[in-house]
């Protein structure tokens, strides 16, 4: 009884297709493992290391799912249509889009370079842009095929807690953020009406290589959890598996919200023993 009732639960994310931007590493590929664990094949974008790519994309295989690895630099239109074109054509349509690729080049305002300013705006946010356009088109000229998903796409937006954390020394980036949370809620607004869904998982100090020098030594470590209420980093399946959920049917009623998977850094920790 147990056995039937069993194998006639299907995974959350059974037989959908998700395209991850910057799926090679961090929090991207903690993503694309999750949603593949869930059920989906997966397109995972890099724009280096191909290795990286690649071994997530055999991951996902032994997983018992379709990958393929896709480049494409999220700030260049051409690369990003090329790109869909390419994931539509292998994997059929894509139901999830997460657009997750971010970057830092961190300086304080006075010798912060126009091209570094340009360059993380470019590609955390015109990026962003980028491929929300694309997958909506997809989204749209295929619709709702109900015995898949509720909805006619899912899209997901990484940003970061520093949408609304000022960060001294990373105008650049904390202003990317800011500008993804407004263009999330906007689309949100915008696509509602077509069952598309439009959402951002928000991030905190999780433990991958944009951030390693705030957590390899003891001493950065230590500074870092003062700012973490549960006093742990993040790992990148936290992200993952937030953005399963929030993509599934499980989530359908959802749409223009910016979830903070923080470990509670967005609660003021300065206040726990002050004020
Ligand atoms: C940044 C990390 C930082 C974290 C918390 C993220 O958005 O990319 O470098 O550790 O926010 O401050």
């Amino acid at each position: 009884m147990f056995e039937q009732l069993t194998n006639t639960v299907r995974p959350l994310l059974h037989g959908q297709r998700a395209l991850v931007t910057g799926g090679n590493s961090g929090i991207g590929r903690g993503v694309a493992l999750s949603l593949a664990a869930a059920g989906a094949d997966i397109v995972v974008n890099y724009v280096s290391n191909p290795e990286g790519a690649e071994c997530v994309v055999q991951a996902i295989r032994q997983l018992g799912r379709k990958a393929l690895a896709v480049r494409a630099d999220v700030a260049n239109e051409a690369d990003v249509d090329a790109m869909f074109a390419e994931a539509v054509a292998e994997l059929g349509t894509l139901d999830i889009v997460v657009a997750n690729a971010g970057m830092q080049r961190d300086a304080k305002i006075e010798s912060m370079s126009l091209g570094d300013w340009q360059r993380v705006i470019d590609v955390n946010l015109t990026g962003q842009f980028l491929c929300a356009r694309a997958a909506v088109r997809e989204f749209k000229r295929r619709g709702v095929v109900e015995s898949v998903s509720r909805a006619a796409g899912k899209l997901v937006h990484i940003s970061s807690v520093h949408e609304v954390i000022p960060w001294a020394g990373h105008i650049n980036y904390a202003a990317s953020k800011g500008g993804v949370m407004m263009l999330m809620k906007t689309l949100a607004q915008e696509l509602a009406q077509d069952r598309i869904r439009v959402n951002s998982v928000c991030p905190g100090a999780i433990k991958t290589p944009i951030n390693r020098s705030a957590w390899e030594t003891p001493e950065a470590l230590q500074g870092l959890l003062r700012l973490i209420p549960q006093r742990r980093l993040g790992e990148p399946d936290d992200i993952g598996r937030t953005v399963a959920w929030l993509v599934s049917d499980e989530a359908d009623y959802i749409t223009g919200l910016n979830l903070y998977v923080d470990g509670g850094m967005t609660l003021y920790p300065g206040f726990e023993a002050g004020g």
